[in-house]
């Protein structure tokens, strides 16, 4: 396995001098960028990919791996190229949070697979959503949570089933490629895409193009970090946490179009995603796109995993030079200069029953924390066919939409959601309560989330019914904020912390409050205020909960 990952176009900026640039922004040469002529890889990451696209795992999966067993597997495809198409090894059951950081990756993996389904857009039909139910009822324990990032996440996935579950999926239009890895992950996209009152453009298109064309491109298989995206018309996504957003806008002399958003990620240095400034048509869209993941790919920082994903990048450069570079480098043409988009004071879940442009309704409803099933799944399905409807969408809130229901018939789907577990008129808590996989399956976890949220839940739901505003809470396994701990009401980033009755150390959180994405138009979202000496633990947290709800609501002022 000594092939160059790097296809013949990709050779182009490598090959090319630095055009006195120098290193980018003044940093010193030698952060690995590409572009600058640093092609050697510079850690075992780098290395790895060099060795060998990451995208040729996929036939030793098939021919080898599969029929040899999980012993077979080469450790540089199990915890590396395997995530190019959705698998990690989960995390063995019993080693507890403390264990996480000290122990060797082959101590903390399990011989099971979580294995990530990419929905783009979020969008599934009935074959597609049945499909998913039946392989996780057969081949995954019957787990299938909905992901923040639009996916379903399977786990208990034996590599003996992998290419029958690929078959499965593909057959009607599904894949697990690039769901994870240094790639484009999965594309972020309004769960109401084409039946919003309120949408002057509907982006699919965009979207089914870029899968079409980029999704398992070899030329872009090997970006410095993941590369996320998100293209919607109504900003009714996180688009300030996404490498690559486009917000719909109307421009004063070009019509509807999209405003592009460069360089945004959480993790452990968050940073919100900046208007490039520029206006691009829908037709574009895609093309934009792409020169977005080229620069990346190019200049993008590949010295650190830790420093590669785009945003340090655009903090460096700022977005006006990001945008020259784009144009010219890339586009070999100047952008239209655009306006900023109106936005929503609050990113909007579309839980409850709501009316589509064409006269009929969706419902979206909520699981507690994503935490779905095959079987759950496959009765959506059921219920969404019996009540007329061929489609359903999952939101990046971990929410399910049913679409084109009568309005007639929209009660009766109600109530059998309600049935199943799936709430379209929940609790405040419920509603605005989200958690990553976290120490269950996770390797990287510290603490349990998932029944954590379910049972911080159960007692607000208790305890604080009176609640009347969403109070959003982000439980999160470990500093990675996968669920976006910075940017919620109440963040929670898992750690171990001391337990003031007994001197030990155990499951906690470190507390982030007032965060915030999709604020007003002209203010700024932002992060929560990290509280160094604001921890609980994770036995005390539903009280720590309840004492911030109940100090919330004797203090806020009238209308707030
Ligand atoms: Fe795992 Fe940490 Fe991400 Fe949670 S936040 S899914 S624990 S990496």
């Amino acid at each position: 396995m000594t092939v160059d990952t790097v296809p013949a176009d990709n050779a182009t900026p490598a090959a090319r001098p630095a055009r006195g640039r120098g290193a980018a922004g003044g940093r010193p040469r030698g952060e690995g960028q590409w572009a600058l002529g640093h092609r050697e890889p510079l850690n075992p990451n780098e290395r790895s990919k060099k060795d060998d696209n990451p995208l040729n795992v996929r036939a030793r999966i098939e021919n080898i791996y599969a029929h040899r067993g999980f012993d077979s597997i080469d450790p540089a495809d199990l915890r590396g190229r395997f995530r190019w198409y959705g698998l990690y090894t989960q995390r063995r059951p019993g080693i507890d949070g403390g264990r996480t950081a000290i122990l060797e990756p082959e101590e903390l993996d399990d011989r099971y697979f979580m294995l990530r389904i990419r929905s783009d857009g979020g969008q599934l039909d009935l074959a597609q959503l049945r499909t998913i139910a039946s392989i996780a009822q057969r081949f995954a324990r019957d787990t299938a949570d909905i992901t923040d990032r639009q996916n379903i996440q399977l786990h208990w996935i034996e590599i003996e089933n992998v290419p029958r579950i690929w078959q499965e999926l593909e057959a009607v239009g599904l894949s697990t490629t690039e769901a994870c890895g240094d790639t484009p992950r999965v594309i972020l996209g309004s769960p109401i895409a084409g039946v919003a009152e309120t949408e002057v453009l509907d982006p699919t298109e965009a979207i089914t193009e870029i899968n079409r064309r980029f999704v398992g491109d070899p030329s872009l298989s090997n970006l410095p970090r993941k590369f996320k995206s998100s293209i919607s018309w109504l900003a009714d996504t996180p688009y300030e946490a996404n490498d690559v957003s486009f917000v719909g806008v109307i421009h004063p002399e070009h019509g509807p179009g999209f405003d592009l958003w460069v360089g945004g990620g959480l993790s452990t240095n968050p940073m919100l995603a900046q208007r490039l400034g520029v206006w691009v048509p829908l037709h574009e869209v895609a093309d934009v796109w792409h020169g977005v993941v080229q620069v990346f790919r190019d200049y993008g920082y590949r010295r650190l995993r830790s420093r590669a994903r785009l945003k340090f990048l655009l903090a460096d450069w700022g977005a006006a030079k990001f945008r020259e570079i784009l144009e010219q480098e890339y586009l070999k043409r100047a952008l239209v200069d655009g306006p900023a988009p109106d936005l929503p004071e609050k990113p909007v879940d579309h839980v409850g029953v709501h009316k589509q442009w064409d006269g009929n309704y969706f419902v979206g409803a909520a699981p507690i924390a994503g935490r779905s099933s095959g079987t759950q799944l496959g009765r959506v399905a059921d219920l969404a066919e019996e009540h007329g409807s061929g489609r359903v969408r999952l939101t990046p809130y971990q929410k399910i939409l049913v679409l084109d229901v009568a309005e007639d018939r929209t009660e009766s789907l109600v109530k059998g959601l309600q049935s199943i577990g799936l709430e379209p008129r929940p609790s405040a808590w419920r509603r605005s309560t989200m958690a990553c996989t976290g120490i269950e399956f996770c390797k990287l976890a510290i603490v349990e989330t998932k029944a954590r949220a379910a049972e911080l839940v159960e007692h607000l739901e208790r305890k604080v019914a009176e609640l009347d505003a969403d109070i959003s809470i982000h439980l999160n396994g470990c500093p990675n904020a996968c669920a976006r701990t910075q940017v919620a009401d109440i963040g929670l980033k898992g750690m171990l912390v001391r337990d003031d009755a007994t001197g030990e150390m155990v499951e906690g959180f470190q507390i982030h409050l007032g965060g915030g994405l999709g604020m007003a138009a002209g203010q700024t979202a932002g992060f929560g205020r990290k509280l160094r000496g604001l921890k609980t633990t994770a036995v005390d947290l539903p009280a720590y909960v309840e004492r911030v709800a109940r100090h919330y609501l004797a203090g806020r002022e009238a209308g707030e």
